[in-house]
């Protein structure tokens, strides 16, 4: 592709925009299309604050693992910069105790919301001269006459928008797959319903109050197997709380209203503290985000000329992997790769040689947990066991184990933060036989703790919302 020719990229979400600026600073030419209306000098308090219709989980909390911490570090250091002196914080996930080890400086969590990091980025966008900003709303696809299918632009209601490259980055909502069927192409797509619903609050600490030690850096959790809850750290001495219930858990969904939701927290000794009025303030309602599904559509099955995607219209997965990040990352440089290292024809199918393997390995992992938590959720009896469920016995071992051994320790953080492949633990025998034996400890303390019956949270949390 020559440096002239335009890359045209559909939504300018967290995937167009890291890929329309890893392109734009390569040379290429971009023109980025946006149905929400952004204004250009908005300021970060003002993003924080605002309304983002095109992306139902603006204000949800989103953690930035280690791989997209060090792709953003690598790649787009200004966008890191302007982030650190906005309130977004790194924390270090290595190992506290004991000698640094050679990779410790990638283990890296950024806790920034997600309002802030897309402020940062579209900085960067609207200050980048290669990239021209079109705001519309995509309506379809346009094709050149002819087979086999090549995509050669967007209709929007603004008109049409053609380039050399389309990126499809609509998100989880894209309706390329159906534009491409009334096409007459039928990408195979794979769906499952994750079966969690989020509820989070965001919280501010009151000054001179620090949070609380916790065994997990990223915060306090909780796991009654009913409900879980987790903590994301983010900017400016923020945090968010997630309570996670099942869809079908209809009394939990009272859970959407704030005094339930502290009611719940409260309850949980790890919890109680970041939600006393005295330590912290709310400073959102009870924000709840249901629909949750495990999607992979099969663009890399049909590799079509002329047409790529990125980010969740590709595939997305339970949110509580915190994949979507990464994978923008991810994505958009293995696409400035394929771009600078093959013909226009090629572009696709390098890239999803590229990405394909370790994205699908990671869509399996969290379409298996997903699914194995659920039925735990619903009080099935779920051996979590090298061999009972797998997935779900090597996110739970490695994680509650950390803390007691450094080696385990690395390997669960570098497998979480999508640092290290799968097979890193998958794949060492011994490794899992020392986690085995130390999970049997903290598998017998997790019965001993607290764990609240089910029932009596519920009559718990209708008596503080009737107390409202
Ligand atoms: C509840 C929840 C929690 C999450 N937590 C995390 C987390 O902790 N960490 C993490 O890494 N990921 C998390 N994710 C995933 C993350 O939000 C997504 O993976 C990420 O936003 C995907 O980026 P994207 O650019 O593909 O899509 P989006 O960021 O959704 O952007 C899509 C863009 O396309 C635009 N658009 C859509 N249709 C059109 C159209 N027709 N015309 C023009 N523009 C259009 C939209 O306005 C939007 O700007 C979470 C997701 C959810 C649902």
């Amino acid at each position: 592709m020559s440096h002239n020719e335009v890359v045209v990229v559909a939504g300018g979400g967290m995937a167009g925009m890291v890929a329309s600026l890893m392109l734009a600073r390569s040379g290429r030419r971009v023109r980025l299309v946006e149905r929400d209306t952004v204004a250009s000098g908005e300021s970060e308090v003002e993003a924080l604050l605002g309304r983002r219709p095109g992306v139902a989980q603006y204000h949800q909390p989103h953690a930035f693992m280690p791989r997209a911490f060090t792709l953003l570090r690598d790649h787009l250091p200004d966008v890191l910069d302007n982030l650190l002196q906005h309130g977004a914080k790194e924390i270090d996930l290595a190992p506290s105790t004991g000698e640094r080890a050679a990779g410790d400086e990638d283990l890296i969590f950024l806790g920034a919301r997600r309002a802030l990091i897309e402020w940062a980025l579209r900085r960067a966008v609207h200050d980048e001269p290669n990239i021209d900003l079109f705001p519309a709303r995509v309506t379809g696809l346009r094709f050149d006459d002819g087979s086999p299918a090549r995509v050669r632009g967007l209709s929007t209601d603004r008109g049409a928008v053609e380039g050399t490259l389309v990126i499809d980055a609509m998100g989880r909502t894209t309706l390329t797959p159906r534009w491409l069927a009334a096409h007459g192409i039928d990408l195979p797509t794979e769906t499952s319903d994750v079966g969690v619903v989020y509820y989070s609050r965001h919280y501010r600490l009151r000054d001179g109050v620090s949070l609380p030690a916790s065994p997990s850096p990223f915060g306090p959790r909780v796991d009654h197997g009913y409900a879980s809850a987790a903590t994301f750290i983010g900017d400016s001495r923020t945090y968010c709380i997630v309570v996670m219930v099942p869809t079908w858990d209809s009394e939990l969904k009272l859970m959407r209203r704030g005094a339930a939701f502290e009611a719940f927290c409260a309850a949980a000794p790890a919890l109680a503290p970041l939600v006393d009025a005295e330590r912290a303030e709310p400073i959102t309602d009870v924000l709840p985000m249901g629909a949750l599904q495990t999607v992979w559509n099969g663009f890399d099955r049909l590799p079509l000329h002329r047409l790529v995607a990125l980010g969740d219209s590709y595939c997305h997965t339970d949110p509580t992997f915190a994949l979507g990040i990464s994978n923008a990352f991810i994505q958009g440089t293995a696409l400035c790769e394929a771009i600078a290292a093959h013909p226009d024809a090629e572009v696709a199918a390098a890239y999803y040689a590229q990405v394909g393997e370790e994205l699908r390995e990671r869509f399996e992992f969290a379409r298996d947990v997903s699914a194995a938590r659920a039925e735990r959720m619903r009080g099935a009896l779920i051996e979590i066991s090298r061999t009972g469920s797998y997935p779900l016995y090597s996110l739970m071992a490695t994680l509650s184990c950390a803390g007691l051994d450094p080696q385990i320790h690395r390997v669960a953080y570098r497998r979480h933060g999508f640092l290290d492949r799968l097979a890193r633990f998958d794949g060492d025998e011994a490794l899992q036989l020392k986690v085995e034996e130390l999970f049997g400890q903290v598998l017998a303390r997790m019965r001993d703790a607290l764990r609240l019956d089910r029932t009596h949270l519920v009559a718990l949390i209708e008596n503080a919302q009737a107390r409202q």
